[in-house]
């Protein structure tokens, strides 16, 4: 059976023109995805039943033992964190910040660790985003800083800016100009018409420089800002002011830069200069395909985008201080439900320490480092293979992913409902 119309539930691009072929409860082809989105839908390395760590071994274990064993060490601890969330759904997602709540836990999701730094500095001076659809139709000038969206958005700039064309951009590979900002060479730099290279950590100088260009202060720039020169940041002031929509997409080669956040704030204060003389927006490249949802989702509830932490009986957020890296690091928390996300993958070393001393509890489909760190794995359904659910692309557009067949594991929601239902009852 062909099904046309498939979202894709790898990264924040969430193509939505994928076409599967389903034989059984198996995957068989896919037409319109990029190589990793085929990677997901093909591969097939999934875990098959719970398991539960004995000693050096894994003992399986059925749903029912999983689920009664994770609420007991949930119940059990004085400081537990509930991390990761970026890879399940909304609906998931919100069941966990009922379970964080009830249990008066640290939730956090993968935000802490790419674009944390991006909520901080939006929280301070705004979003002049827009939808990817905008950018699709009207751009002509795009800037990537600190992204490489050949490698890690594979179809971004194929779906929405460099080769395809809008409603007013009949001719975009000619029509558009693109820019890449980054301290290294890569796929996507090879592309632009105006390659940045800057110095590693020059990122807040070089955005400084280009404010005050755009000012109209040209005459107190030196002839070089962080290895670019002057005349290069003349030009490229030039091309973003000529422009008649601009959008500016960044990752984490900006977030996690050193300035962080501060980047983020100065980028998005570029953007805005840039508004005085034309349409210039800004918008992350989100990473994990929902991690946009789950910023959505625990803001709804609690009031806040990640590191959520309910020990006082209501919602504390103080990034810092309420970050699981951070939390980790302090060897505070005594237990860990890590629920679609690899921490043991991405996390410091001290801090996957601390996960393989405490009781860790993971619900993921697959086999990853946190499973060497965990007690207990839980595997679920894929969402958007053989579950659905509702995800955030990474303009903040909601999208439905689809389920291509019954197969045979509980989604992460129906596994959550279940934990949460069973510490209920214990909470009274
Ligand atoms: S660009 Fe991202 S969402 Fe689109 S097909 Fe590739 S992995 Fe999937």
């Amino acid at each position: 059976m062909k099904i046309e119309d498939v979202v894709c539930s790898f990264c924040g691009c969430l193509c939505d023109d994928l076409v599967v072929e389903v034989e059984g409860t198996r995957v068989i082809s896919v037409e319109n995805g990029c190589t990793l989105a085929s990677e997901k839908f093909l591969g097939d390395h999934r875990l098959k039943t719970p398991i539960r760590r004995d000693g050096n071994s894994w003992t399986k274990i059925s749903y029912d033992e999983a689920i009664a064993e994770t609420a007991e060490i949930l119940l059990d601890a004085d400081r537990p964190l509930l991390y990761g969330w970026s890879g399940t759904f909304g609906e998931a997602q919100s069941v966990g910040v009922h379970l964080a709540e009830i249990l008066g836990a640290v939730i956090d999701n993968t935000s802490t660790v790419c674009h944390g730094p991006s909520i901080l500095a939006i929280q301070e001076v705004g979003h002049p985003g827009c939808t990817l659809g905008q950018v699709k139709n009207r751009a002509d000038v795009v800037v990537y800083w600190g992204a490489n969206p050949v490698d890690a958005h594979p179809r971004h700039m194929s779906r929405y800016t460099t080769y395809c064309d809008g409603f007013f951009r009949k001719d975009a590979f000619k029509d558009r100009k693109v820019i890449v900002v980054d301290v290294r060479d890569t796929e996507s730099s090879i592309l632009a018409d105006e390659f940045v290279k800057v110095n590693p950590g020059g990122d807040y100088a070089v955005l400084s420089a280009l404010r005050a260009i755009v000012r109209g202060k040209r005459g107190i720039i030196p002839p070089e800002v962080e290895g670019v020169s002057r005349e290069q940041l003349f030009r490229v002031a030039d091309i973003c002011m000529s422009a008649k929509f601009g959008a500016v997409f960044f990752g984490v080669g900006l977030t996690m830069a050193p300035g962080k956040n501060k980047n983020i704030r100065n980028a998005i204060e570029f953007t805005e200069e840039l508004s005085r003389h034309t349409k210039f927006t800004i918008s992350p490249m989100r990473g994990h395909w929902n991690v946009y949802g789950s910023n959505e989702v625990f803001t709804w509830i609690s009031g806040y985008p990640y590191a959520v932490d309910f020990a006082r009986g209501i919602a504390f957020y103080n990034p810092g201080e309420t970050t699981s890296v951070d939390i980790l690091k302090r060897g505070e928390c005594d237990a860990c439900l890590v629920v679609a996300s690899d921490p043991g993958a991405h996390f410091p070393k001290e801090c996957a320490e601390h996960l393989a001393r405490i009781p860790t509890v993971q619900i993921d489909p697959h086999v990853n480092v946190t499973t060497h760190l965990s007690r207990i794995q839980i595997p679920v359904a894929v969402a958007g293979i053989d579950a659905e659910g509702t995800a955030y692309r990474m303009d903040g557009v909601p999208i439905r992913t689809r389920k291509l067949f019954q197969g045979q594991y509980p989604d992460d929601f129906e596994v959550l409902e279940k934990i949460y239902a069973i510490v209920k009852e214990a909470k009274g």
